[in-house]
């Protein structure tokens, strides 16, 4: 079984690397070619007897065109490991620590292009070559001449090579791939591949007008020139003419390395070329040696990739979600992937019409992406993918969890189970009142009130309220005890006291939200009189339509469960907030982005509000104060382009607290 995943991995990943190096053309993406070589690391590192001695963990890069002349590099060109998060990062650090006690890190902008080696004897250039397998590269010299920042000759006559990276500015790839849309030719995947593309060919005229660039980065023979780290050879190689990018930087800490990759994440689009990483190396050549290599990388460097927003994966089913409104909400089952920073396995399809606009069948290979970095959403299906033997979707007429018959209202895209005693109903309605927005009831997820309803203690709202009669008999269910219980009992008890507004929203009225719940109860201040308003008294309310002010009404006519939450000594009152405007937040807009430290989310927009300020997703002109956590989205970026005030977290507290 195990033997069987690792030939077929292999035999995807050469299949990809052939496409890739040798025809600069890939079939999948990089990141469908990292977890493919990710899954095979690990096997390998699980069974080492089973790692075979032409796996592609073993090899650098691809293999070289016969077209070309072979090239031998005396001292191997070699790949780079990968990281995709910090905890990796932190292992990283540690094994490097185990080795040398205090290294000083130099952190490198990862520049996605191709790698090439320029030899120079007498300071003149002499030959340019690309890596190829790692001992055997392409000459490429006819092309390497045609790139404008490559020095012909250099200011001393010396003999050297130096390595770094040809790549395609973002402008040029852009100009290219839309001639190559015009000519209706294929385009070009990224611009490492455009470059790559441009600078293995025969015919150098093509390369000339593809306005190729190096950087510099790496000096394959320093003690040659009695330099002793990495950071002093950049310099030199500086001082001999060569691009050597002057985003490098020396770091002494991990701390100051995360704060540089912290940056380029946010950063990497002001750039005027693409780079899918850092790079970071252990500067001192001593250390290095110390480190030393694998077969295929060095041991002393790692290169962090940047996360996919939008990574490819196999739609392997639909199943459907059953709401507390009866909402029925298709959703699909994906083959795991990892997406900014998490594994993905679900993605909301929304409805039937959303799948049928984006043409989504099983089976299908479809790109997703984090919408609003949370919720994983399809953007659309890749086509060319397709192998006929994708099913068609066909929209349930039945509740898959009741079998009643489905509904849809006039003007909705949205089916419903219309069964109000739907189990699946029933269980999320529960649970969402006693979710944090609604009565704030810890423990009563998922799995409890499952559990609690299927045991029947727990069929309707006010049942929460005499849970507290069963404590023997739910002390004696497997998995809770004493200690689990009193603690439901104590958070049921506490949530009695809550305003108003927590307890009409976690009623579960249709379309009364969180805000519209605090309006009612700011409005009618008694649950009394919410219930006897009249259509009218409601819907001219500002902010509450038609449709709100009906739901209301409608909800309100035949229900018997607030009487008994009233009995049960339910507070029925709105309790108004105590304000503590300050004048840093009032009335102004704010945006958050990327991950707090002291506080959740929701915690955070709490506190704005509480403060006067109001709370908005998307960054605009009219954005006030845009707050930056930790990992911070493209919301930051487009607050410097349009120059809004920007807190991090620790401003945010400050003006908080005054
Ligand atoms: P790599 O691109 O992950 O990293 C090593 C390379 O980074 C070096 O060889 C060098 O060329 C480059 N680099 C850029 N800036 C650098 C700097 N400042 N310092 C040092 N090196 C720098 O490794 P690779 O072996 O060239 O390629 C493997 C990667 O290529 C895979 O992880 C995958 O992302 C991609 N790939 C994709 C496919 C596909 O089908 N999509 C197939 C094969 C490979």
């Amino acid at each position: 079984m195990i033997e069987k995943r690792i030939d077929e991995l292999i035999k995807i990943i050469n299949k990809a690397s052939f496409e890739y190096y040798t025809n600069d053309n890939p079939s999948i993406t990089d990141q469908e070619y990292d977890d493919y070589m990710d899954e095979l690391i690990r096997l390998e590192t699980n069974y080492p007897h089973l790692v075979r001695d032409d796996s592609p963990t073993l090899k650098i890069g691809g293999q070289v065109i016969d077209d070309f002349k072979k090239v031998n590099h005396q001292i191997p060109m070699m790949s780079l490991g990968d990281i995709f998060n910090y905890d990796e990062l932190d292992d990283f650090d540690n094994k490097i620590r185990k080795v040398v006690a205090r290294p000083t890190y130099v952190c490198e902008l990862k520049i996605d292009g191709l790698s090439v080696s320029l030899l120079y004897e007498n300071g003149k250039l002499i030959r340019g070559a690309t890596r190829g397998d790692g001992t055997v590269g392409e000459d490429i010299t006819h092309n390497v001449r045609t790139i404008k920042n490559v020095p012909k000759s250099l200011p001393q006559d010396i003999d050297i090579e130096v390595r770094g990276e040809i790549y395609m500015p973002k402008s040029s790839f852009e100009k290219l791939n839309e001639e190559r849309r015009k000519n209706k030719e294929k385009e070009f995947a990224n611009p490492r591949n455009a470059a790559a593309g441009s600078v293995r060919r025969l015919d150098s005229k093509i390369a000339r007008e593809r306005n190729l660039s190096t950087f510099i980065y790496h000096l394959p023979n320093p003690d040659s020139f009695n330099l002793n780290s990495h950071y002093e050879s950049l310099e030199f190689m500086k001082k001999l003419n060569f691009n050597v990018n002057k985003e490098i930087k020396k770091c002494i800490s991990l701390q100051e390395v995360k704060e540089y990759i912290d940056y380029w994440t946010i950063h990497r689009s002001d750039l005027a070329y693409e780079i899918d990483g850092i790079v970071i190396k252990v500067d001192n050549y001593r250390d290095q040696r110390k480190l030393g290599y694998t077969a295929r990388v060095p041991k002393w460097a790692i290169a962090y990739k940047f996360p996919a927003e939008q990574v490819l994966t196999k739609l392997r089913d639909i199943e459907f979600c059953v709401g507390r409104t009866g909402k029925i909400t298709p959703r699909a089952i994906l083959s795991p992937v990892r997406v900014a920073g998490s594994v993905v396995s679900y993605a909301t399809l929304h409805n039937e019409d959303y799948i049928k606009s984006k043409d989504i069948k099983i089976g299908d290979t479809v790109s997703i992406r984090k919408a609003g970095d949370i919720i994983p959403e399809v953007v659309e299906v890749i086509k060319e993918r397709r192998t006929k033997d994708e099913q068609d979707f066909h929209m349930i007429d039945a509740c898959p969890i009741c079998g009643t018959k489905l509904v849809k209202k006039l003007n909705e895209a949205a089916y419903f189970c219309p069964n109000e005693k739907c189990d699946a109903r029933n269980i999320e309605g529960l649970i969402h009142f006693a979710s944090r927005d609604a009565m704030n009831i810890e423990g009563f997820g998922e799995s409890v009130v499952d559990d609690f309803y299927n045991s029947n203690y727990l069929k309707t709202i006010p049942d929460f309220y005499t849970l507290k009669n069963y404590k023997e008999e739910l002390m004696n269910k497997e998995g809770f005890g004493l200690k689990s219980i009193n603690k439901l009992l104590e958070a049921i008890e506490n949530s009695k006291k809550n305003s108003l507004d927590k307890l009409i929203f976690g009623l579960g009225i249709r379309h009364v939200g969180n805000k519209t719940a605090t309006i009612l109860a700011n409005e009618f201040q008694t649950l009394d009189n919410l219930k006897h308003a009249s259509f009218e008294d409601l819907s001219s309310i500002t902010d509450i339509g038609d449709k709100i002010a009906k739901s209301i009404i409608e909800y309100f006519k035949n229900e018997k469960i607030t009487d008994k939450l009233k009995e049960l000594g339910l507070n029925m009152k709105y309790v108004k907030p105590i304000q503590n405007i300050s004048s840093d937040f009032q009335d102004k807009t704010f945006v958050l982005t990327g991950t707090l430290q002291t506080m959740g989310r929701k915690e955070a927009q709490d506190l704005i509000t509480s403060l006067g300020g109001k709370n908005t997703n998307s960054v605009s002109k009219n954005t006030g104060v845009v707050i930056v956590g930790e990992q911070p989205g493209s919301k930051y970026e487009k607050a410097l382009k349009l120059g809004i005030t920007i807190w991090t977290e620790e401003e945010f507290l400050k003006h908080a607290r005054r």
